[in-house]
């Protein structure tokens, strides 16, 4: 797709003939008012530059003029308050909310894990786990489907958690652990009756 400045020349209507258009003194296009801001100090209320070239002037000023520019903005700050600390408190609402997501899924990743090394096991028992994965990406590997070690009660299942043991894994396709995703055993056979 051609394009000026990022915009698709497609969208942008370039018949300077039209009286509808307006050419941008920077970049030579002739655009149709809506690329342009209004300016109620011009004949025909609409800036000389089209916006994405004022954003680029301004980005350029701003650059070219740093310091000068930090000034301006302290200076801004000072007399607009009120604007700084709505602008402020928006901004932190906004990363809040961002964040209890953010988080919610961090202390579920804590969770698993700290369920993960709850139970203490011997030198023998963690060979075993190992020996469980390598056999699930061996087994993956000759038959060319993915195959899991999916744990029967799962780390974080509904109403009850099972253990990262050798006794608590199996090897599974991937498919058969998607479907099963937390759910445990139709019937854990084992637990007492009185839960
Ligand atoms: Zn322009």
């Amino acid at each position: 797709m051609n394009s000026m400045n990022g915009v698709p020349t497609s969208n942008l209507k370039t018949n300077a003939m039209s009286e509808e258009t307006k050419k941008c003194c920077r970049c030579g296009l002739y655009l149709a008012p809506e690329h342009y801001s209004k300016c109620s100090a011009r004949g025909d209320g609409l800036q000389n530059y089209c916006k994405i070239c004022s954003k680029v002037k301004v980005a350029e000023w701003q650059k070219a003029n740093a310091s000068k520019y930090k000034n301006l903005l302290r200076d801004w700050r000072a007399n607009n308050i009120e604007k700084v600390r709505i602008a402020s408190n928006l901004r932190s609402a906004r990363w809040r909310s961002r964040n209890l997501e953010y988080s919610a899924v961090k202390n579920a990743v804590r969770r698993l894990r700290e369920r993960r090394n709850s139970f203490p096991l011997t030198a023998k028992q963690k060979l075993e786990i190992r020996e469980i994965y390598k056999a699930a990406k061996w087994i993956s590997k000759v038959t060319g489907i993915p195959y899991h070690v999916d744990h029967i009660h799962p780390l974080a299942g509904e109403n009850f958690s099972g253990l990262h043991v050798p006794w608590n894994l199996q090897i599974i396709t991937a498919e058969e652990n998607r479907r099963k995703g937390n759910s445990g055993p139709a019937v854990a056979s084992y637990l007492p009756t009185v839960l």
